[in-house]
């Protein structure tokens, strides 16, 4: 079973690691060189064979793939010998075109494996009561071996329950409250932003009647003011995974929450920074770059090298506390699409926004900045107890510091929907 593999491999020395994910990659490049047209057409076109790829350093060799690659050339990343694309989704549309990818049985087993064993880091493990405070009213399906099917299907319908979090009233965070009072779950499994909204629910009303609860936060970015918020409601097992739909974990936190280790046996992730003569290099220890990943069991769509979009910070090179050597991401920084434009054309970081808002919490309870296409920007503000005339003029002060003369329109505003997949979106770029 992989995820016993898995359970060993992580305990191995970063060698074992990088010699395990070197098999895979020769495997994949092999595959890919012989069976998929467009990576034959990429290699050739490097002026490389398969030879050529002879561990991860090597694959700095090829291009990456972007979204727009992967996108329109869709049908070309299909291998056209057995393993063939078995599993087929897309990206949901919250920005931009969605893209479409498939990926094969093995592929699927590795991800099942991973995820369990990603979340088994925050004490999660199958047949817990769990309760998934989640975007889609599916669950994230675990996979159920074929044989029990039924029985653990059975088993797990009874503890887990899911809680879909697209539409918050105030009605809908008591209803959840009850919940974790009656079922009192060992471990909550939900959207961040949504989480957090619940979690400043919580501690604003003083309604928490439980001990510590693990918290398993996905799909969106954890800020350092709502994993706050979280572990004043829950207690401070608070984990953050980093994923993405289209190879589904790519790195999670430990015990020693000391950054997230990447699933190294399944995927392998290059922190990429382009410097200003446009040579591309590894980032550094503490610096950001742009996320490449290898999907290094998915023979039947490739994905080598393709740049899903997100930022984050390359980690700390030397073992982790918990004594794994698995790599580490630092933190993950959000979509790069996430980025403003300054007026003299340099770009500011949506992240920014949450530094400056994490010391103004009371004045603010969220919010949203959305930058129009003729470049002003509307801050739009979820006022809380705190806010006055003062802390106004600071969120003014701090807006005109980081967007220099752009003409900012302060709006406040009862609340900031969810999008309809439930995440919420802090910053938006009109295209
Ligand atoms: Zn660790």
């Amino acid at each position: 079973m992989r995820h016993e593999y898995l359970e060993r491999t992580q305990w191995r020395s970063l060698d074992e690691l990088v010699a395990i994910q070197t098999g895979a990659l020769r495997r994949l490049v092999r595959h890919a060189y012989a069976h998929v047209p467009f990576y034959r057409q990429r290699f050739r076109q490097a002026d490389i064979t398969e030879a050529d790829i002879k561990s991860p350093e090597d694959l700095r060799k090829l291009p990456v793939l972007t979204r727009e690659d992967a996108r329109e050339r869709a049908s070309d990343r299909e291998s056209v010998a057995y393993p063939f694309p078995t599993v087929r989704k897309n990206t949901g549309g919250t920005t931009g075109q969605p893209l479409l990818f498939g990926y094969d049985n093995d592929s699927e087993y590795w991800r099942q494996a991973i995820k369990l064993r990603g979340y088994g880091w925050a004490g999660y493990h199958p047949g817990d009561r769990a309760l998934y405070f989640w975007g889609s009213p599916t669950p994230p399906g675990f996979d159920f071996s074929k044989a029990r099917a039924k029985v653990l299907l059975d088993r797990f319908m009874r503890r887990e329950t899911y809680v879909p979090c697209t539409v918050m009233t105030e009605a809908d965070l008591r209803h959840v409250v009850r919940l974790l009072k009656r079922n009192t779950p060992k471990v909550v499994v939900c959207y961040t932003q949504a989480a957090a909204e619940l979690a400043r629910f919580i501690n604003r009303n003083q309604l928490r009647g439980w001990g510590t609860i693990p918290v398993l936060c996905g799909a969106e970015r954890l800020f350092p003011a709502d994993r706050a918020e979280l572990e004043r409601a829950f207690g401070p097992a608070v984990f953050e995974t980093y994923g993405c739909r289209e190879v589904m974990l790519i790195a999670s936190e430990c015990e020693a929450h000391e950054g997230l280790h990447v699933s190294m046996e399944n995927i392998l992730v290059e922190i990429v920074v382009t410097d200003p003569d446009g040579r591309e290099r590894p980032a550094r220890e503490g610096e950001t770059g742009e996320v490449v990943i290898t999907d290094l069991h998915n023979l039947g769509m490739p994905f080598i090298r393709y740049k899903n979009g997100d930022l984050a910070v390359a980690g700390p090179a030397d073992r982790c506390p918990c004594g794994r050597h698995l790599s580490r991401i630092a933190k993950v920084e959000g979509r790069a699409a996430d980025l403003l434009k300054g007026a003299d054309g340099s770009f500011v970081s949506g992240v920014a926004f949450h530094v400056l808002f994490t010391g103004l919490a009371n004045a603010a309870r969220q919010f949203q900045v959305v930058q129009h296409r003729d470049r002003s920007v509307t801050l739009r503000i979820v006022p809380g107890d705190g806010l006055d005339d003062t802390s106004l003029e600071s969120i003014r002060r701090g807006c005109s510091q980081l967007l220099k003369e752009l003409p900012v329109r302060i709006e406040t505003t009862p609340e900031i929907p969810l999008t309809k997949e439930g995440k919420r979106r802090t910053v938006i770029v009109e295209a």
